[in-house]
């Protein structure tokens, strides 16, 4: 089978890979049909993250059983299934405090980044990391369980309450996620803050955004602006930290190495909260019903789709350059699909 294979930085190719085979009695083999390319793919490509070289990238995915074991429970060939990449052990210290997205195993078992992903025909998982996706809904919009599942698990952790002023930081899907997400929480109205000039003409252009959300290209802080901000760029701590008002709460999402200067005292005198987040922890069945729903508006964000040869050419619409070895604001696509 055909897959995108990681080598080192800036260098991914095309292989042929053999097909996976169940050999324990749990294993469901699923025929991929859609995978999303998420920022952690394009920081895989670029060097900023790093993922076992010979690796099959590719973790947002949704298709259809081909092959179970003889205990994969309920599942039959033929069920069009959501999968959730996280696997987590059940049986480490933290696996057992609740802490399932960081099993004390994730480093060799993360698919797409230290075991193959899905960037593929083939993929074999575990009956328990599959999921139904409803026959109306589309393989492309099952995908995006796993990066919704993620905003899920920050929202839940920052325990919002309708009518915090709210700003995202970052109009890519994930903070188009958080839009979706908090609006099933009761926030209704907020600003987005996009850097790149051609991601907000396509936001507007899909026409993503309610009405009450307004869309800004520079976030200037002001004092005591927001109660809720959502920095998904991972770099914008300082300026979140000016605009945040008395008992605010911040959430970090974005992984990105780099140093911010705060004063711990205002973290304390003013009682901000700075969240983190990672991965997804009890939220991803509450993704799929949400998707199973049909409501989200998923077909608005979900703006390119692509076949498994064009892959360069996705990243590119991604601002993701194979050429050059560089990546740009140069942006003609909100969320990306591979289809098989
Ligand atoms: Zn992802
Ligand atoms: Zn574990």
């Amino acid at each position: 089978m055909r897959a995108i294979v990681y080598h080192n930085p800036w260098n991914i190719r095309v292989e042929e890979r053999e097909e996976p085979t169940i050999s324990m009695p749990d294993e469901v083999i699923v025929a991929i049909r859609a995978t999303g390319i998420c920022g952690t793919d394009l920081s895989i490509v670029s060097g900023e993250y790093t993922a076992r070289p010979q690796v099959i990238i590719g973790h947002e995915s949704a298709g259809v059983v081909v092959e179970t074991g003889g205990s994969a429970g309920k599942w039959k060939t033929g069920d069009r299934v959501i999968i959730d990449p996280t696997y987590f052990c059940g049986e480490c210290s933290n696996c057992r405090k609740g802490l399932r997205n960081h099993c004390l195993e994730k480093a060799s078992t993360e698919a797409g980044v230290s075991i193959d992903g899905t960037f593929t025909r083939y993929f074999k998982t575990t009956s328990r990391f599959i999921y139904p996706l409803n026959e109306e809904i589309p393989f492309e919009q099952g995908a995006m369980s796993e990066p919704l599942s993620c905003v899920l698990t920050a929202v839940k952790k920052l325990a919002v309450t309708p009518f915090m002023r709210t700003a995202i930081l970052g109009g890519g899907p994930i903070g188009l996620l958080f839009y979706t997400a908090l609006a099933q929480h009761g926030i209704k109205n907020g600003v987005i803050y996009e850097a790149s000039e051609n991601r907000i003409k396509l936001i507007e252009k899909h026409n993503v955004l309610a009405d009450n959300w307004n869309l800004e290209p520079e976030f200037i802080p002001q004092k005591n602006q927001y109660d809720l901000i959502i920095d998904t760029t991972g770099s914008l701590l300082e300026k979140s930290m000016q605009a945040i008002a008395d008992g605010g709460k911040i959430s970090m999402m974005g992984l990105r190495n780099n140093q911010q200067t705060i004063n711990p005292r205002e973290i304390a005198d003013r009682s901000i909260s700075i969240i983190g987040s990672i991965d997804s922890q009890d939220t991803f069945k509450h993704a799929v019903d949400l998707i199973n729903s049909g409501s989200l508006g998923l077909e608005k964000i979900i703006t390119n789709q692509y076949s498994l040869n064009d892959f360069g050419i996705a990243l590119k619409h991604l601002g993701c350059d194979l050429e050059t070895q560089r990546r740009s604001n140069d942006i003609s696509s909100l969320k990306s699909v591979i289809q098989m």
